[in-house]
């Protein structure tokens, strides 16, 4: 696939050739399209953008290119694994949620040209466009893990991932067979999509094990590649108490590095503050639980004039402006905009790029500033979660009139988590009609005055 796409890339038109007539491709059904606005995926950034748009530029303006038929609400992936959902409830058809209004090219894009406003697709279709929006994610690296891959497909290994529509069911699998031993679950060296949630299953592993009377006969380790629990200290303090209340060991500067399945043992280095390796051992695992190092499609990350030095599009991190072409913008976990990845940060980066998209139409300058809102609901038992939100720089920035960790462990946000925020996904966000939870802000802000509590 790589040398095809490589192929696709590299052809060039000749000097006399116009867009609309179709250089040699190697398909007699590749067609050529043009539009106002291209979305490059149609995830949650790309299908609400294009929602948004549809609706403002009118029938046949916008182009969502997204090859899955499938669209996945993935923060339930959690659930899933924990055994509260299926993952049937966290799908439905990408035809049900992208915009009536839009053309949907069910293809891959295979690469963008900037500087001719032109995708060419894994099929050698062609979409000229004014406008690109992308929106590709972030897929999971499993290579980067000998043995990883062949682990996950092998359904006695005991190794699975929330992080997949294929594989989170089998995680749930694998915690109702687990009758004790070592339960092993860990956080990678890349960024990664809602960086809460590999702690979240290990929680809720507790929690099942607790249920299940198996808890004295389990030891559950949290091994992370980074040097803290969580990025924000007041969410952090928070979350070593209850790591500690559910006795899991918690391991910094912890990486694996191999996964060796047929023998139930995992392969960890243990580095020091400067990235060096300070040990190296392999152990024995009775679950593992893997989150996988994650990076942009191939089609992305290797186009240089579109990414920074890791890979990730390369935009202005208030106004979601691509820095070096104009009539490009970027949303969601593609970017390289230092905000926590989750579909929290979405909502709210739709509107401003809703905003600043519609001024360079204009040939204005955009003005809307995104402040780097995330959400983290950490879910710790099956009725309790944290609720962590924060801006840019790690600034606290909660919704609720009361300290949202003084209220310790809530059943609210959980059941925020469970039933409120998909309601919310489906029914408004994806549409275009949501930007976060600033309007509650608006409500609880005189209440929280009056209760003395300082924003
Ligand atoms: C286990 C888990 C738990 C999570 N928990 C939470 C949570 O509690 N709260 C929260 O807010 N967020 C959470 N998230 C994160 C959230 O789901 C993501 O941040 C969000 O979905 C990212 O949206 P996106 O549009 O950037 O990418 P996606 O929604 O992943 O969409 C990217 C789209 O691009 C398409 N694509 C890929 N390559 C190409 C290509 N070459 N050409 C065209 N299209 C392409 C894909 O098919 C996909 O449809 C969680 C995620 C996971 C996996």
């Amino acid at each position: 696939m790589a040398n095809l796409i490589r192929n696709i890339c590299t052809r060039t038109p000749s000097a006399s050739s116009s867009f609309h007539r179709a250089f040699s491709v190697s398909s007699t059904n590749n067609k050529n399209y043009s539009c106002k606005l291209l979305v490059v995926g149609g995830g949650s950034g790309g299908c609400t953008i294009a929602n948004k748009f549809a609706r403002r530029l009118g029938k046949d303006a916008v182009i969502v290119v997204e090859p899955s038929k499938h669209h996945y609400y993935q923060p339930l992936w959690t659930l899933v694994g924990a055994g509260v959902k299926r993952v049937a409830d966290t799908r439905r058809s990408a035809r049900s949620v992208l915009p009536a209004a839009a053309t949907w090219v069910v293809d891959r894009a295979a690469c963008l040209h900037p500087e001719r406003n032109k995708l060419v697709t894994e099929e050698g279709h062609e979409i000229e466009y004014e406008y690109v929006v992308v929106a590709t994610g972030i897929d999971n690296d499993y290579d980067k893990i000998p043995g990883l891959k062949q682990a996950l497909d092998d359904i006695h290994s005991g190794v699975s991932t929330i992080y997949s529509a294929e594989y989170c069911e089998k995680t749930w699998r694998d915690l109702q067979l687990f009758t004790g031993g070592d339960a092993i679950f860990t956080f990678p060296d890349t960024p990664i999509k809602c960086p809460g949630a590999p702690q979240k299953i290990a929680y809720m592993t507790d929690a099942y094990f607790e249920k299940k009377n198996i808890r004295s006969k389990a030891n559950i380790h949290y091994n992370t590649f980074l040097p803290v629990i969580f990025g924000i200290k007041k969410y952090a303090d928070e979350l070593l108490k209850v790591a500690a209340r559910k006795n899991i060991s918690v391991n910094y500067r912890t990486l694996l590095t191999a996964v060796h399945g047929d023998r139930k043992e995992a392969t960890f280095v243990v580095k020091d503050a400067d990235g060096k390796n300070v040990s190296e051992s392999t152990v024995p695992y009775d679950l593992l639980h893997v989150t996988p190092a994650m990076r942009t499609p191939e089609f992305l990350r290797t186009n240089t004039a579109l990414v920074d030095k890791t890979g990730f599009l390369d935009v202005d991190k208030y106004s979601l402006q691509h820095k070096k072409y104009k009539n490009m913008y970027g949303i969601g976990d593609c970017t390289n905009t230092p905000n926590s990845k989750t579909a929290a940060a979405i909502a709210k980066q739709c509107y401003v790029l809703e905003q600043n998209l519609l001024k360079t139409m204009k040939q204005d300058t955009p003005s809307a500033s995104y402040d780097g809102y995330g959400a983290c609901p950490l879910v710790t038992s099956y009725n309790t979660c944290i609720l962590a939100e924060f801006l840019y720089d790690g600034v606290v920035h909660e919704t609720f009139p009361f300290d949202q960790v003084s209220a310790k462990e809530s059943r609210l946000a959980y059941y925020l988590k469970r039933d409120m925020f998909p309601f919310i996904y489906w029914n408004a966000m994806l549409k275009g009609y949501y930007h976060g939870p600033e309007f509650v802000r608006t409500f609880a802000a005189p209440l929280a005055r009056l209760a003395g509590k300082k924003d």
